[in-house]
Parts: C-alpha cells; sequence; structure tokens
C-alpha cells in the first residue's frame, strides 16, 4: 500500500474529529513483537460514510468498531476499512506490531556494553502505525493517553507524565491534542537525572552504560534548556504547554533529534563519549534550542500537510540557532551556520531537485521525506532572518504570537502564517513570500570595481543577479601591515536585478569588499579579483568571524562551481587555517578539504598530495597553541589522513596512548577512526578487528569494526561486506552506514571502478527496503569518487528506471549532480 496521499488525507480531515486514543503496550513478549491495543474514540461528520484506519501489525487479533467485529483478514496492506461510521464510534484494534532495526517505529536495541536491552519510538512523519492503530497525519490531532506492561526493573518515559509505576505496569496521563507523528515512549533499564525550572519538570535519560556521560554532560543540558526556556517564555506569550520536559539520549537514532512533546529524544552520541570539540557543544545546544522551539512551532501549532513542513523546522532552525547565541554561552553559532549549516542548503538549492521553501507540492508522505533537507532547515532559516531584518523583532513575534493565539492545538498553513504577520506589521508579506518562499535556487549578488593603478578603490557597485529583493551589509577592508582593518559597513537594500552604487566604502578607502558580510541573506557571492587575491593573502588576518565564515563558505562555493582549482582551495587551508581560532570553521574547512576535494575532485598524483597537504595543516594546528577543541578536530583530520612509514607509526603510537598530543585524548570514536584508517591501508586485520571488539565492547566498537571491516581491502572481504549491504535485515540500521562508509576507502582502482558499476545495477533493490535504508545505500554508499564516464552513465541509466520510490529517485539524483559537478571540476583543472 502506497504512503497516504494529500488528497486522501484532506478526505479523512473533513470526515473525522477524533476525541483521543487509548494506547496500551505489552513490552513482554520477547525479542521479535509487542502488544499493541488502541481504543479511538472519534466523530465522523456524515454518519454513514466509510473511512480506513492506519495499521501495520504482525498479527492483527481483532477490530471491533462500534461493537460489532470486523474482519481482521480484510486487512490492506496497512489500512483497515472502517465501513457505515455513526457520529461518534469507537474502535479497537488487538494487534502485534514488529520491533523495528532501522529506527523507524519501535525500535529495539541491545547494548553490547552489557546486553541490557532498549526500546524507543519513531513516529515521524508517518511511522505511527508501526506502533498503535491511528490516523496516521498531522491534521488529526487527539489526546493519547497511554498504558504500558514492561520489564519490572525499566523506567519508561513518554510524552505524558507517568502517573503510576509499579510491578511493570506504568501508566501516564493524557497528552495534548496531539500529532501522532509526536509520539513516543523511551523504555528499558535507563539512567535519569532529574531536575526543575520555572515550575517544569526535567529529566535527562540515557543507556545505563552512559550513565557517566550523562551524569557529566547533565549540568551544561539543564542549563541550555533553562535558558531556552526563559528565552522562549519572553518571546512567546503561551507558555510551554507540554507538562514536564524530558530530554531522552537514545541509541542508533537516524535524526539529530525528534520534538516530541515533553519527549525529545537525541542520538546518544549527542552524550559524547569522547572527548568533543566546542563546536560540537554549540551544535548541541543548538539541536537542544531547536527542539525546544518546536514545542511551539510543529507541536502546539502543526502544518497541515507535510508540504508547509517549512513552519516546523525553518523556524525550528532559525530560533535554534538564535537561542542559543543569544541566551546561552554559546554565542558563537551564526558563525557555524554559516561555514557549515548553510553549504548543506546551498548544495540542495542548486541541484535538479531543488524547491520553494514552502508549499512545494508534495503529495504524498514519501515525497515529503525527502524535503527534510537544506532547503526546508537552512535556507528556510535564512529567509526567516531576512525577514525579521526587514520587519523588525516586534512586528514580527507580534505576528507569530497572534498565529500561536489563533491556532492553539490545532493546524496552520502557510497563508495563515503572512495573514498574522501582515496584520501585525503592515507591510507587503504577502510579495515578500511570493519572491522568497515560492521560488528556488540561489541569487548571486557580485561586486563591481573600479580601481586606481595601486589598487585604490575609485567606484563600488553590488548587483543582484537575482529576482529576489535582499537586504544586506556590505563590508570594506583596508590591509595595514598583514592586519585587516574594518573600513567600514554599509546596509544596502538591494530589489531584484538592481545594481547598487555603495560610495561610502570607496570614501572610506575600503581595498578589500565583501558583500554579504555579516551574512544577513542567502544568496551567492562573487568578489571583485583584486579583494580575491587580498582574501588568498590576508584570509587569517580578517578579524571578524563571520567574515571569515563567509569568505571560507566563498571559497568552498568556487571549488564547487570550478572556478577555483581544488589545489589552490588546500593552499588556502594550508596557508590559513593554522591560524584560525574558531573551531567551526576549522572543522568546516578540514571536513570540506578531505571528504569533497581529497575525496571526490582530485585524482592520482594530486589526490596524495591534498592528502599530505591536510594531513600537514592538520600537524601545524596540533603543534600550535590552538585551542583543546581545535587541536582536537585536527588531531581526527591527522588521524584519518595518516599515511606513510612514520605517520603510521606515530598513529599506532597514538592508538596505544603513547605521545598523544598534550590536552588530548584518544576516546573511543577517535580510536576507530585511526583502526578504520589503519584497516583500509591493509595495516590491520581480521583478528586485531576482533580483539578491538572484544576489549571494549560498546556501541562505538560495534559501529568501527563494521566500518573497519567494510575498510579492509581485498576481494574476499569487500564480497563480504557488499553481500551484507544488500541482503536485508542482516544490519541494523546504524551498522548498514558504518559498512557504507567503510566500503569505499580501500581497494584498486579497477575493482572499485567494477563495483561503482554494480552498485547500480543493485540499487533498485533498495527500494523494498523502507526509507531509512534507501536513503542510506542510495546516499551513503553512492560511489561519489568514480566520477567517470561509465558510472554517471550506469547513473543515469538507473534513474530512467522505473522501479524507484521518491526518496531513492531523489538520493540517487542529487548524488549523480554531485557527480556530474566533480566530472566538471576535473575537466577544468585536471
Ligand atoms: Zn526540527
Amino acid at each position: 500500500m502506497p504512503a497516504l496521499q494529500r488528497a486522501e488525507a484532506t478526505v479523512r480531515a473533513r470526515l473525522l474529529e477524533v476525541r483521543g486514543y487509548t494506547v496500551h503496550l505489552d513490552l513482554t513478549r520477547g525479542p521479535e513483537r509487542f502488544g499493541s491495543t488502541t481504543v479511538i474514540r472519534f466523530g465522523c461528520a456524515e454518519p454513514g460514510s466509510d473511512s480506513f484506519v492506519d495499521l501495520e501489525p504482525a498479527a492483527l487479533h481483532r477490530a471491533v468498531l462500534n461493537g460489532q467485529p470486523l474482519d481482521v483478514t480484510a486487512l490492506d496492506g496497512n489500512r483497515l476499512a472502517l465501513p457505515g461510521l455513526r457520529a461518534e464510534n469507537e474502535l479497537l484494534i488487538d494487534a502485534e506490531m514488529r520491533y523495528s532495526r532501522t529506527g523507524e517505529g519501535l525500535h529495539r536495541y541491545t547494548d553490547p556494553a552489557d546486553d541490557a536491552v532498549y526500546l524507543y519510538a519513531t513516529c515521524g512523519p508517518d511511522l505511527a502505525a508501526k506502533v498503535f492503530a491511528c490516523f496516521d497525519q498531522p491534521d488529526l490531532k487527539a489526546p493519547i493517553t497511554l498504558t504500558a506492561t514492561a520489564p519490572d526493573d525499566w523506567t519508561l518515559v513518554s510524552n505524558g507524565a507517568p502517573v503510576k509505576s509499579e510491578g511493570g505496569r506504568w501508566e501516564f496521563v493524557a497528552t495534548k491534542p496531539i500529532s501522532t507523528y509526536l509520539f513516543t515512549v523511551v523504555a528499558g533499564p535507563l539512567h535519569s537525572v532529574y531536575g526543575e525550572h520555572d515550575g517544569i519538570p526535567l529529566g535527562l535519560h540515557a543507556r545505563r552504560s552512559l550513565a557517566a556521560e550523562l551524569d557529566r554532560e547533565a549540568p551544561e543540558l539543564f542549563e541550555v534548556t533553562a535558558a531556552s526556556f526563559d528565552r522562549l517564555h519572553e518571546l512567546f506569550d503561551e507558555r510551554y504547554p507540554f507538562g514536564e520536559y524530558h530530554q531522552a539520549f537514545v541509541p542508533e537514532f537516524n535524526w539529530g533529534a525528534m520534538e516530541n512533546p515533553g519527549c525529545v529524544v537525541f542520538r546518544d552520541e549527542m552524550l559524547f563519549r569522547s572527548p568533543a570539540t566546542e563546536a560540537e557543544h554549540e551544535r548541541r545546544a543548538m539541536v537542544v534550542c531547536h527542539e525546544m522551539a518546536h514545542m511551539w512551532f510543529g507541536d502546539l501549532v502543526t502544518m497541515r500537510w507535510w508540504d508547509d513542513l517549512w513552519l516546523n523546522e525553518s523556524f525550528a532552525e532559525m530560533l535554534g540557532y538564535r537561542i542559543a547565541a543569544e541566551s546561552t554561552r554559546f554565542t558563537g553559532t551564526w558563525t557555524g551556520f554559516s561555514v557549515q549549516r548553510k553549504g548543506w542548503g546551498y548544495d540542495a538549492d542548486q541541484r535538479a531537485s531543488t524547491h520553494p521553501v514552502a508549499g512545494n507540492g508534495t503529495r504524498s508522505v514519501a515525497e515529503a521525506m525527502v524535503n527534510f533537507d537544506g532547503i526546508s532547515y537552512a535556507k528556510g532559516a535564512s529567509a526567516l532572518r531576512q525577514l525579521v531584518a526587514w520587519l523588525g523583532d516586534e512586528a514580527f513575534f507580534a505576528g507569530l504570537n497572534a498565529y500561536f493565539a489563533d491556532h492553539l492545538y490545532g493546524n496552520a498553513e502557510l497563508p495563515d502564517f503572512l495573514a498574522a504577520l501582515a496584520a501585525a506589521s503592515g507591510r507587503d508579506v504577502h510579495g515578500w513570500a511570493e519572491s522568497w518562499l515560492r521560488t528556488s535556487g540561489v541569487d548571486t549578488l557580485r561586486a563591481e570595481t573600479e580601481r586606481a593603478a595601486d589598487g585604490a578603490l575609485t567606484a563600488l557597485t553590488v548587483v543582484n543577479e537575482g529576482e529576489r529583493p535582499h537586504l544586506i551589509e556590505v563590508g570594506g577592508y583596508r590591509v595595514e601591515d598583514g592586519r585587516v582593518v574594518p573600513a567600514g559597513r554599509a546596509a544596502v537594500e538591494l530589489g531584484p536585478g538592481r545594481r547598487v552604487a555603495v560610495p561610502a566604502l570607496v570614501e572610506a578607502g575600503a581595498q578589500l569588499v565583501v558583500p554579504n558580510d555579516g551574512d544577513l541573506t542567502w544568496a551567492k557571492i562573487r568578489l571583485d579579483a583584486h579583494s580575491w587575491r587580498l582574501v588568498t593573502e590576508s584570509l587569517s588576518a580578517v578579524e571578524d568571524d563571520v567574515t571569515r565564515a563567509v569568505l571560507w563558505a566563498h571559497a568552498r562555493d568556487l571549488v564547487r562551481d570550478a572556478e577555483l582549482d581544488p589545489a589552490a582551495y588546500l593552499g588556502l587551508m594550508e596557508r590559513h587555517l593554522p591560524a584560525e581560532n574558531v573551531d567551526s570553521i576549522v572543522e568546516a574547512v578540514l571536513t570540506f578539504a578531505h571528504v569533497h576535494v581529497v575525496g571526490r575532485h582530485l585524482t592520482g598524483a594530486r589526490r596524495t598530495e591534498g592528502l599530505a597537504a591536510i594531513s600537514r595543516t592538520a600537524r601545524a594546528l596540533l603543534a600550535g597553541d590552538s585551542s583543546d577543541g581545535i587541536r582536537l578536530a585536527a588531531l581526527r583530520a591527522a588521524v584519518e589522513t595518516s599515511g606513510g612509514e612514520r605517520q603510521l607509526a606515530e598513529l599506532r603510537g597514538w592508538l596505544t596512548g603513547e605521545s598523544v598530543p598534550a590536552g588530548l585524548a584518544i576516546g573511543p570514536e577517535l580510536r576507530w577512526a585511526g583502526l578504520a584508517r589503519l584497516a583500509s591501508l591493509g595495516e590491520l586485520d581480521e583478528p586485531q578487528i576482533a580483539a578491538e571488539l572484544a576489549r571494549e565492547p560498546g556501541t562505538e566498537a560495534e559501529f568501527g569494526a563494521a566500518r573497519c571491516r567494510a575498510a579492509l581491502p581485498g576481494s574476499a572481504t569487500k564480497a563480504a561486506a557488499w553481500q551484507d549491504l544488500f541482503t536485508p535485515d542482516a544490519m541494523s540500521n546504524r551498522v548498514l552506514e558504518a559498512t557504507a562508509r567503510g566500503f569505499w576507502t580501500s581497494g584498486s582502482e579497477d575493482e572499485m571502478g567494477a563495483y561503482a558499476l554494480r552498485y547500480f545495477e543493485r540499487i533498485g533493490e533498495a527500494a523494498h527496503r523502507g526509507d531509512i535504508i534507501s536513503r542510506l545505500l542510495g546516499e551513503t554508499l553512492y560511489p561519489v569518487a568514480h566520477a567517470t564516464p561509465e558510472v554517471l552513465g550506469a547513473a543515469e541509466h538507473a534513474l530512467a528506471g522505473a522501479e524507484l520510490t521518491p526518496s531513492l529517485r531523489r538520493n540517487l539524483a542529487d548524488c549523480t549532480d554531485d557527480l556530474r559537478r566533480t566530472r566538471a571540476v576535473r575537466a577544468a583543472f585536471e
């Protein structure tokens, strides 16, 4: 049965009004299945009509509608027809459901550290029917009352507060009306830390084996949570509406986090088993704030249908960065946004699959899945920053508060949001929305200069080559004695297609000119040639963090557009990164250099030299006096690019704790990254991997060993990894991901080139393995480095096939776009 179509959802929403769900889960039925009994009370606006309920049971024992048994064999895929509805109805469904190993539905995980079992439910976007029978669409909200039976020593956490727990029997209060995709329950012998802020009970939860990490991180997590609540309560009239606020860190989670009201779920890598950089703490704080913003955007007021996904994600994204920057010690989040997060969005917005931020025409939930992308997050948040810059905070938040007041516990669409903002501001918000939210693609803002013979600026014009209005700042700088000194900043309003002269910066004697300085808008920039030359000479001498972030992001963009030799990017890195003092910039540059420049764009001797350049840069950072966070990022890059006898001996030393750079430590994650590097170079064998796995069993070891095994060169090991990747249910989601990450890191050009071609013969099979596995196979396993005409041909042939699901097609099409880009870069510079 295909995923729910928008047209079907519209009919069902008009017909039904759900009064409430009563759900009982029996979690004591063994490792494969759990019991799920649901009573749904609902009204029907047109008595006599038919409808259907969503459920994906392993076994459907009983279905009773208004006292009349329904034929359970009539279950059609994941739908059961409900004939002849009355004005008020009661439906009982008694079923058994399957536990998930892919993070879709009720995921079951056995902790390799101590064999303890944990469960958590992921219901978004349309997975709730894997947990309980329901009308699974965002605009049929209802209170959910959960009871559960579980092993005696388990703790359960869910959206509602627990009211009773004894002898493994749990009862929770009814939730406020929520969408089904927001239901969750987390269960197992959890370790918990409790707190309270401003009358809101707080809880943090994790696996028992992460108790020390949770205890260590709890103060920072509580501090960020409390600061974020305070700021949200200043900004919004409506207080946090969902009672208690729990944050659970769970294993094998597919996303960063999920905003279930009252019980947010995070991937438990965020508890940092290994030392973490400041940028990682900063990103975690941003995610905590992002999920809290969702309590209003998404949970209290929810998009009616998935085509307005931006009403959830763009707002949470913008507020996540803003609140972390304004209210926590992580004041530099916007720098990370500029240099890391936006790249994800710019890449997406320049592919063939780009779409408008809002109202993107999504017909089915399957299509919606693929729009959880850099456009719905980074671009939408950038568009909202432009809107705030244009309207001002006061009008913007007045509009938002009116919007919340009108749609409390309900659903909304783009026009509702625009109407509220227009009323509050008196401005032409609809015109703004047409150009910013209803269009796709990136505008380019170009600086055009005239200069005297000595390079002095005599005229400056900024040109908007795009179709949207931009409110930006243009920065002017002078270079004096190797320092880059601000000469002035000018606010410029650039209408579509407009050219605007900026005499102020000429008068100020600016030499280096940076359009979109401060990064207020969503646009590519192009500098004049003289300014770019100054950047290559003096980038690290620019004082402002965001300006440097904008310039590093610009260099990245030039590489991707085949306007800058990727080797020249590495030259910029080697010259300027050792002096960089912002963690997120160091991470972003080293990652782009490794994954894109060396991993894709360079070949042969240029690739070898590129890897050496990253290795030298990393070691220069390690030898310098940078912060521990930056040196940790450098150590990671040094580990992953180690080569040659001397460096490998050094790497082996680090892994045994010898000569580890001062102030740093090798945690499990870095240890396994080092082992994977050794494995890919043929410097590790299977018995050594097995011994490492036994040394300190745990999640990192499980994932790390999978990555190492796939990274081993040799036809037998490659064949074994390949076989596992394409065998349904052979691995959990995250073990499969680790295997995919290791697979392409070794092997001869000929052997792996042949696998790249075979990939496109097999990839259609992924269509039958659910969205998560098909995303991992369609994206993480895609042979990005093999940008040959044959591989491109095979990719295009696969895309022409009819068998692909929307998400698999989108992943393959996007990766194929990137493959073409790599081919263009190579053609330009090799
Ligand atoms: Zn979100």
